[in-house]
This record gives C-alpha cells, sequence and structure tokens, in this order.
C-alpha cells in the first residue's frame, strides 16, 4: 500500500510548512525574558506587547 505511505509523507511535508512559516514568526516574536529567561510571547492587542508565560513580565513594544 504505497498510498498510505505518500499520505504520510504528505502530512509530513505540511506540518514542515507550518513550522516554516512559525519560524518566520518567530523571528519577530523570539524575545526572552529579562527576568526568567522564557520566551515570550508577542501580544498585538489591546497594546503591542511581550508578555513572559513564567513569570508574567510584561514589556510594552516600543513604536
Ligand atoms: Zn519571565
Amino acid at each position: 500500500m504505497g498510498e498510505k505511505e505518500k499520505k504520510k509523507g504528505e502530512a509530513k511535508e505540511g506540518s514542515w510548512k507550518v513550522y516554516k512559516i512559525e519560524g518566520g514568526k518567530a523571528k519577530l516574536s523570539n524575545k526572552k525574558c529579562p527576568r526568567c529567561g522564557k520566551v515570550m510571547a508577542f501580544h498585538k492587542e489591546p497594546n503591542a506587547r511581550w508578555a513572559c508565560g513564567g513569570c508574567h513580565y510584561t514589556e510594552y513594544a516600543k513604536r
């Protein structure tokens, strides 16, 4: 059943694509928390800011 294998490969490629896009975003949103060193997440709303999921440190983006 080569078809099954093909499907599996496609799915792998698809997830890799998504990962790649995420990687591009990560370039922008890869900021480390100055407090605990964890990767911070970027939030656009209500104000552009970086938030740490570890210690909840928040840094507002400068514009
Ligand atoms: Zn932190």
